[in-house]
């Protein structure tokens, strides 16, 4: 039976004003009210009716998504059963749990009395799949320019042997001999407003309206199984260490028609023995020697994209660092790339020889105060200090 639109049962208008609506209400109640009309099941089931309205109609929010949505808006079993008229709930994006549940409305008015009952998880109402986890090691320089990259995965899927039925194959679900298929059934409840026909979720076949004799053995009857598969997922240039990357629609698969879940999976990059990351920059450390720091020199840096050449001045201090603008990592799925930076270190030679000592002590025999400017200002300043 087709459930009568709130305001039809109401006799309002669309529009109208939270005043008429509880105007209306109060005098319909009244009017059907199960203690002045005992034994009377239509007026019975005609104040359900208006306690349904009113409890929409009477609340903004819920008021608002039945104008919008209909039933579907405030009742997540609706349209449950009736072979895929679930066009409708596209807009919810599987939120189903978000939705106001019937049930409660009518434990809150009947104070508890069991109304609620199974209502709140319909077995037939379409769910998306639960999302699954995977994890890739890549390279540091994988990282940088991006790739694609076959990941081997676990998910649930429709059991091809039965089609996702459940039953054997050859064989089918026979309608529940108990719900005739409905998945509810009537039963009488006392309230304190006299005796009322409700439904619940039919006990034989768990609301489901179908009973399988003969279940699938592959999947013991659920329809489901586990199942290895390679996905072949895109990692965009620029992911670092410890992100997660969610692919959309490749997790365990739906309930009832429902979407897949979605696979999410957590990056770890490899450290590289050259290369650091710090955000979107790249740091290095490069060797150079005493007289390509005191000369000055043409030295090659490596970088992501290859070995450049860069002039080092003459007189460059250990710890000198210098930068080289957009040499760094792509910014994720943003324009641009980080810079990279190139932190000299020299090298003080080890292990000299006698003849290589005598050289450079003559040669330091020859510098004075201009070679060495930080070392006489710091000097100049201990002089300072003590006298
Ligand atoms: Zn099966
Ligand atoms: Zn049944």
């Amino acid at each position: 039976m087709a459930k009568k639109d709130y305001y039809e049962v109401l006799g309002l208008q669309k529009g109208a004003t939270e005043a008429e609506i509880k105007k209306a209400y109060r005098k319909l109640a009244k009017q059907y009210h199960p203690d002045l009309n005992p034994d009377d099941p239509e007026a019975a089931e005609k104040f359900k009716e208006i306690n349904e309205a009113n409890e929409v109609l009477s609340d903004a929010d819920k008021r608002a998504k039945y104008d919008q949505f209909g039933f579907a808006g405030v009742d997540p079993n609706y349209g449950a059963g009736q072979g895929g008229g679930f066009g409708g709930f596209g807009g919810f994006g599987g939120g189903f749990e978000g939705n106001i549940d019937l049930g409660d409305i009518f434990d809150n008015i009947f104070g508890g009395g069991g109304f609620g009952g199974g209502t709140r998880s319909n077995p037939n109402a379409p769910r998306k799949g639960s999302d699954i986890a995977a994890s890739l090691s890549i390279s540091f320089m994988e990282a940088c320019k991006g790739l694609t990259h076959d990941i081997e995965i676990s998910r649930v899927e429709q059991c091809e042997e039965c089609g996702g039925s459940g039953a054997k194959k050859g064989t089918d679900a026979k309608t529940c001999t108990e719900c005739h298929g409905t998945g509810k059934v009537n039963f009488q409840q006392r309230s304190m407003f006299g005796m009322m026909t409700s439904t619940r979720p039919c006990g034989k076949c768990q609301g489901k309206g179908k009973i399988i004799e003969d279940p699938c053995q592959k999947c013991s009857g659920s329809g489901r199984v586990q199942k290895k598969k390679n996905i072949s997922i895109n990692i965009p240039a620029g992911i670092n260490d410890g992100m997660t990357m969610a692919v959309r629609g490749q997790g365990n698969i739906g309930t009832n028609g429902g979407p897949r879940g979605d696979l999410n999976v957590r990056i770890k990059v490899r450290p590289d023995p050259v290369f650091e990351r710090r955000d979107n920059d790249i740091w290095i450390e490069v060797p150079i020697t005493y007289m390509q720091a005191a000369l000055g020199a043409e030295i090659e840096v490596p970088t992501i994209d290859g070995n450049v050449t860069y002039n080092v001045p003459a007189g460059t201090q250990p710890g000198t660092t210098f930068r080289l603008r957009g040499k760094g990592v792509q910014k994720l799925q943003r324009e641009g790339r980080g810079d990279q930076y190139v932190k000299v270190f020299v090298e003080v030679p080890r292990n000299l020889n006698k003849k290589q000592k005598e050289a450079l002590k003559a040669f330091e025999d020859t510098l004075d105060a201009k070679n060495y400017e930080k070392r006489s200002s710091f000097f100049d300043k201990i002089k300072d200090l003590f006298n």
